[in-house]
């Protein structure tokens, strides 16, 4: 196995929340010097057993551990730390127990990072790279729900300052808009859609005039509603595949397990 793809254990420095609907996890350890320098924006895996521990020694031989895809919020090679952001779905007050937790329900990642404590100790697998925003475009257009966040805000920090376009978010709520430093030209449009099932984001972007030129688009949300807007993209004249990256990062109603299959067929009836 690649090094690379070896599991690293970390140790949880801090845990909490940023905005009302997102919880923040900084993790440091001795393996924070095996990643790369520009790990911020990457993708870890986060392990867990199917009871949601993540003391991996009670997996029995050739048992595998449940994997939650995350973004590298931060990291700090100097401190030692990286960060997680979590978007605090599911969660239901400080009485919900961890031991509640079944691969059925799941919600493996979110209840983890409502409970855990300093000192305790996580797996991660990767980290593996997100696709970037195409270059040499003549605007953007950029796409998400909370979990698209962390990689949009390192995404919109690198905007030239010439840049032109849109950002358009969902949020849980008005106090979970981060600080975003976007170039003058580039509008920002925010809808809040809380947990409800529903193509809020989707219309916010059909609603969209389109600039002139080729867009540079990137966009991560729930499964439904990248459907959706993909669907809208495509029809556009200005449409090209590839300067457009365009991922569903969960979808309502199932885990991570079961939207990883929904998503490989997706992805396969697309592309054809
Ligand atoms: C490349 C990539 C990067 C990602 N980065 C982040 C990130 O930085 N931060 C982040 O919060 N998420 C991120 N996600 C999304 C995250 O992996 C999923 O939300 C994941 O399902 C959470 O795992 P869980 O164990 O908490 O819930 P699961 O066990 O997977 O799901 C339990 C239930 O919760 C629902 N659910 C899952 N996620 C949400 C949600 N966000 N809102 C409402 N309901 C939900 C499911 O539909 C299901 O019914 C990323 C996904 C990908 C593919």
């Amino acid at each position: 196995m690649q090094k690379r793809l070896q599991p690293k254990t970390f140790t949880v420095q801090q845990a909490f929340d940023i905005t009302p609907n997102m919880r923040r996890v900084i993790l440091t350890g001795e393996d924070i010097r095996l990643l790369p320098a520009d790990s911020a924006g990457q993708y870890v895996k986060l392990l867990f057993t199917s009871a949601g521990s993540t003391d991996l020694s009670t997996l029995s031989d050739g048992q595998k551990p449940v994997l939650r895809t995350f973004t590298i919020s931060e990291f700090d090679a100097e401190q030692g730390t990286l960060s997680l952001d979590f978007v605090k779905h599911q969660y239901q007050g400080e009485h919900q127990h961890k031991d509640e937790i079944t691969p059925e329900q799941g919600g493996y990642a979110c209840h983890w990072a409502m409970h855990t404590q300093p000192g305790e100790q996580i797996s991660l697998g990767g980290p593996n790279t997100i696709q970037g925003l195409a270059e040499d475009c003549d605007w953007v257009l950029i796409i998400g729900d909370m979990t698209a966040l962390p990689s949009i805000q390192l995404k919109t920090d690198r905007l030239a300052a010439n840049s032109q376009g849109y950002v358009v978010l969902a949020l849980g709520s008005a106090q979970d808009l981060p600080a975003l430093q976007l170039p003058e030209g580039v509008e920002l449009i925010t809808v809040i859609e809380g947990e409800h099932a529903g193509n809020a984001l989707a219309e916010k972007v059909a609603a969209l005039h389109w600039l002139e030129g080729k867009p540079a688009i990137w966009c991560a949300c729930e499964f439904n509603n990248m459907r959706a807007i993909r669907q809208h993209i495509s029809q556009q004249e200005q449409f090209d595949r590839k300067t457009c990256y365009i991922s569903s990062y969960w979808k309502h109603g199932v885990t991570e397990d079961g939207h990883k299959v929904i998503k490989r067929d997706d992805q396969d009836s697309y592309h054809g």
